[in-house]
């Protein structure tokens, strides 16, 4: 998906930020690729993929962050730079929500933060690794992204990393908020698992929100500049979408990582299921098309 040149901004009001390490260094934590995570976080995949990206040892400890906030963008810096790239879907994805949610739920939208770390960083929800990819933390109403996850979507996973990939796995965690704030995360029960359980149910909707955001994104018109930050996605790029969605489903992460496919474990959903839900919000544009709590067979 290509911003328009005229696209520009920061983010948000508190901008999209790179949390380091801290200046002590990062007190050993636990090791290995795990994550120290002390509450729920909403993850991308359902697996860990501390084999897939190597190193990440230790949490944040206790040495204070340093944050850098990373400014502003135009769109023709996001055509090409990642970083860029980052800061201005996050702008496009509160521009989207914050008329979609008033709109179609009644409700008022509370734009969410996005950091960017490597290795580790600490959360409101406990340190986290690299390990556990891409992720939601509700407490802090934050998305975290190692931004060395999209090389591996591409060597580990088998999706292309593209831009439409990239975006789609943002959008995916801006849905986990949305989800936040519809209450539906809350009454959700994350202790089942399986292709029908509650758990995959909200990892299917948060798709769908990213498919509402496609849908949107080329229409909904930046405040600043009354035009839209995106043009329309071409049928390529929807494809690019749709091999990230197919690339993080539980059926090919397991298949991908030798072990056999158990439908029972599943948390996120099938590679198929990933994608249908993707296209429903995608084609459809509305909440209401992505309530997949409502329909038996998902
Ligand atoms: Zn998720």
């Amino acid at each position: 998906m290509t911003f328009r040149d005229s696209a520009s901004g920061s983010g948000g009001s508190e901008g999209v930020r790179r949390r380091g390490r801290g200046r002590g260094g990062a007190a050993a934590a636990g090791g290995g690729g795990l994550a120290v995570v002390a509450l729920v976080i909403y993850l991308l995949t359902g697996q860990d993929l501390g084999g897939l990206m190597g190193g990440g040892g230790g949490g944040g400890g206790a040495a204070p962050a340093e944050e850098e906030t990373l400014g502003d963008c135009t769109g023709a810096d996001a055509n090409t730079d990642v970083d860029c790239r980052m800061v201005l879907t996050w702008g496009s994805l509160h521009d989207v929500w914050a008329v979609t949610l008033p709109e179609q739920a009644d409700l008022e939208h509370r734009n969410p933060e996005f950091i960017l770390f490597q290795d580790s960083v600490g959360t409101g929800c406990g340190n986290a690794t690299s390990a556990v990819g891409p992720f939601y933390c509700p407490p802090d109403e934050s998305a975290y992204i190692d931004t060395g996850f999209f090389d591996q979507l591409e060597t580990q996973l088998g999706a292309e990393n593209a831009p439409l990939a990239q975006m789609y796995i943002l959008a995916h965690e801006y849905g986990h908020h949305v989800q936040n704030e519809t209450g539906v995360m809350a009454t959700a029960n994350r202790t089942d698992t399986g292709p029908q359980s509650d758990g995959v149910r909200l990892e299917l909707q948060a798709d769908c929100y990213a498919g509402i955001w496609v849908n949107h994104a080329s229409t909904v018109p930046q405040e600043e500049t009354g035009e839209p930050m995106l043009v329309e996605p071409t049928t390529e790029e929807i494809q690019d979408a749709l091999d990230a969605a197919s690339a993080v489903g539980d059926d090919r992460i397991q298949s991908g990582a030798g072990q056999e496919v158990n439908p029972e474990t599943w948390t996120h959903g099938s590679s198929e299921q990933r994608m249908h839900w993707f296209t429903v919000g995608y084609e459809g544009g509305t909440m209401q098309d992505c309530d997949t709590f409502a329909v038996g067979q998902i």
